[in-house]
């Protein structure tokens, strides 16, 4: 029998640490600052957030960091650890849905979502990205990394959003328009709310009936495994997805046609 590989969480300090590191020897100077969002386990209601249903969400301790200058101009340029020579390379200004190939979309999204929105204050800058959330296992860390850019854009470029729950729920929906328009990878929005709105202890009831507030859109699930001296064991079956490989676009279409039959 093969021996079990458990995935260990970063630290913060060292997230920070590595981030600051990664950015440092990439672009030659030093971040504005260090920002992180995490992974999420949805413990039941899958397909639900796209059919006005409801889930119930936690967040992982396992987050993406991620180093970020904000830039004069509207370029973007990204490195990752998963491919740390790398460096991609994005312009803003002119940038049209698709416009980015790979996984720089995602970030570069973020952005050019805001500057859709009318945040024109929202320029380029520099990111460097260190992460423990598994990719492409269904632990969403595209979710971790298009929330974690939207913290450190609303910070530098002071939209002032990210401080409070409703005010996180604006930068949610950059996060999902990142993700669906720029990546062309479908989400109905379950994960963006889990990696901004989820805390310590809890899950998130989240309802995605649209027009709720803020407020009645999610409600804080006592979750405190710890207290019950319980852990919740994620297992990695090695079925990789591509979120954008077409699978989920099918079963949407399926569930659009089934709530047009019935009158939806
Ligand atoms: P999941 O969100 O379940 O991990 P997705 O297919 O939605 O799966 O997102 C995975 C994609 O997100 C990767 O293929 C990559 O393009 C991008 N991605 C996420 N995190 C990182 C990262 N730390 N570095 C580079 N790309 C990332
Ligand atoms: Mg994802």
């Amino acid at each position: 029998m093969s021996s079990v590989e458990f995935i260990e969480p970063i630290s913060h300090d060292d997230g920070v640490a590595r981030a600051t590191e990664l950015f440092r020897a990439t672009f030659g100077e030093e971040p504005a600052g260090v920002w992180a969002a995490p992974g999420r386990v949805n413990l039941i209601g899958e397909h639900t957030d796209y059919n006005a249903g409801l889930c119930l969400p936690i967040a992982l301790p396992h987050r993406t960091f991620l180093a970020l200058k904000p830039r004069e101009d509207t370029t973007v340029r990204l490195v990752s650890d998963v491919n740390p020579t790398a460096v991609a390379e994005a312009e803003l200004n002119g940038l049209k849905a698709r416009g980015v190939d790979g996984w720089a979309a995602y970030p570069t999204g973020v952005a050019w979502a805001m500057r859709e929105a009318g945040f024109d204050q929202v320029r380029g800058f520099d990111a460097a990205f260190v992460s423990c959330v598994p990719l492409g296992s269904g632990l969403s860390s595209s979710a971790a990394m298009t929330c974690s850019t939207a913290l450190a854009l609303d910070d530098v470029y002071g939209l002032g959003y990210g401080a409070t729950d409703e005010g996180r729920v604006t930068l949610i929906n950059m996060a999902i328009k990142s993700e669906n328009d720029m990546a062309g990878a479908s989400t109905g929005g379950l994960d963006q709310n889990a990696s901004m709105r989820c805390t310590a202890g809890h899950a998130i009831r989240l309802d995605c009936m649209p027009g709720l507030s803020a407020v009645d859109s999610v409600s804080q699930q006592e979750f405190d495994l710890d207290k019950y001296g319980l852990e919740l064991l994620v297992v990695d079956t090695q079925a990789h997805h591509q979120l954008n490989d077409g699978q989920y676009e099918q079963r949407r279409r399926t569930c659009e046609q089934a709530a047009e039959l019935l009158g939806y």
